[in-house]
């Protein structure tokens, strides 16, 4: 037996991509076997693309490296995505909100400043791109929600209400089975206090 015979094999135990090269994916995969509680890893060598980073650097230390972790692994599937959006202010979150009911545009969100995950940081939307093309709906958006699922993010595709393909968030250990409607309460009121969403 040979080395990418060897690593073959072992992708096919793990359920991860079968090629013989042992890249991101599959170590994560063998991390995650063999690590209790394992977490993607919390490198800063691993930047991707300087749009992406930028919406990154605006999220909570914790997630970043989820962020991160979720555009390499869509990349080594083919997949070109981008974070497109990250922390949203309150002030921001109720413009937002005013879209497509007092102002003009379509509405896009329910969630009104501080009932949104988005307002805590926790929070982020993904684009699938095809080369530079933003693409809106693409049957590659359930692809990536599996991937961040696997990461041990939230995938808004998920959602029984408003379905949210392009959405994934950092659950907090201690939101454990809350509902959304009772953790952002509690962030909000972390949030007042000055505690952080994750400690
Ligand atoms: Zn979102």
């Amino acid at each position: 037996m040979d080395i990418p015979e060897v690593i073959r094999a072992i992708q096919k135990e793990l359920g991860v991509s079968v090629d013989g090269y042992a890249g991101l994916e599959t170590w994560q995969a063998i991390y995650n076997r063999i690590i209790p509680d394992a977490q993607p890893p919390a490198a800063t060598s691993d930047r991707v693309d300087d749009r992406s980073e930028k919406v990154i650097a605006t999220l909570l230390p914790e997630v970043q490296p989820y962020a991160r972790a979720l555009v390499t692994k869509a990349g080594v599937d083919g997949i070109t995505i981008k974070v497109i959006s990250g922390l949203r202010t309150y002030d921001e979150q109720n413009d937002l909100y005013a879209q497509g009911r007092t102002k003009p545009g379509k509405i896009v969100t329910n969630a009104r400043g501080g009932f949104s995950n988005h307002n805590f940081g926790i929070a982020f939307d993904v684009g699938v791109f095809e080369g530079s093309q933003y693409l809106d709906e693409s049957p590659k958006y359930k692809a990536v929600g599996v991937l961040g699922m696997d990461l041990g993010l939230e995938w808004g595709g998920n959602w029984k209400t408003i379905q949210d393909e392009p959405h994934f968030q950092l659950r907090p250990k201690w939101a454990g089975d809350l509902s959304e409607r009772d953790m952002l309460a509690e962030l909000r009121s972390r949030k007042e206090l000055g505690k952080g969403a994750y400690a």
